[in-house]
């Protein structure tokens, strides 16, 4: 008889352990598929992350984490940046845009991203979101219109505001693979497929098909997963649209 307490006390407590451990969870439901897969916690940036079970719901404010000559000159997070960008050898000429200390944007991406049978091209606005909760942008700067001119306004981190005060990235977000590696996540696009870095294996990616990406295992996704890479030539992040069905981007 004794035995048996033995055997039942540790299973009770463990019973308890684990219903614990779930009442902190926000996406409360408590039915596996509405809790925020761990891979989502790497956009560090966001203010809130959640899921419905078919679409993942990410909340930032779009303002970088480093330092810009875009943010207001009272910010702390303002400093000044003249002379040639490491990006290109470009005299930077600062566009008349700041960053918004007030935007908040909603990036609402598929769970469980699929190839789409049709390929949308991507707008000229928000195609994604890095792991900093600022916008991803494509490789244009108007309707098929190269960045060529828009890479002089690039500040100290290859990044710059839009006239309505969203700042984002049209090419590899420098302080984020300065910070996490050239082969890290670097985000996702609005189709929920991941974004990451110009190097895989400890070399340049190659082998990129036409959305500029490819099937592969990564570290984030162990039985692998379609995925893009930013790399340092056109087209940069995306080529030609969506490799999945693209959610949707709101401010
Ligand atoms: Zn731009
Ligand atoms: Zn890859």
């Amino acid at each position: 008889m004794r035995k048996s307490i033995f055997l039942i006390v540790p299973f009770f407590a463990a019973f308890i352990l684990i219903n614990c451990s779930n009442s902190d969870d926000p996406a409360e439901t408590s039915t596996a598929t509405t809790t925020v897969p761990d891979v989502y916690q790497k956009i560090y940036g966001a203010t809130s992350i959640t899921t419905d079970g078919t679409y993942v719901t990410i909340k930032t404010t779009g303002q970088p984490d480093h330092k810009s000559v875009y943010y207001p000159t009272t910010n702390d997070k303002y400093e000044a940046f003249s002379g040639t960008t490491t990006f290109g050898n470009y005299t930077f000429k600062k566009n008349p845009n700041t960053i918004s200390l007030t935007n908040a944007y909603t990036f609402k991406i598929p769970l469980n991203p699929v190839v789409a049978t049709t390929h949308a091209s991507t707008p000229l606005a928000a195609i994604g979101v890095a792991i900093n909760g600022v916008p991803l942008f494509n490789q244009y700067a108007g309707p098929n219109q190269p960045l060529t001119d828009e890479f002089q306004s690039f500040d100290q981190y290859w990044g710059h505001p839009t006239a309505t005060s969203m700042y984002h990235y049209h090419i590899e977000p420098l302080y984020l693979t300065q910070t996490k590696g050239k082969e890290a996540l670097m985000g996702f696009l609005l189709d929920g497929f991941p974004v990451y870095g110009p190097e895989e294996n400890g070399a340049a990616v190659t082998g990129l098909d036409v959305y500029h990406g490819h099937t592969a295992v990564t570290v984030d996704y162990p039985n692998g997963i379609y995925h893009y890479h930013i790399t340092n030539t056109d087209p940069y992040i995306n080529g030609n649209g969506y490799y999945g069905t693209a959610g949707t981007f709101s401010n």
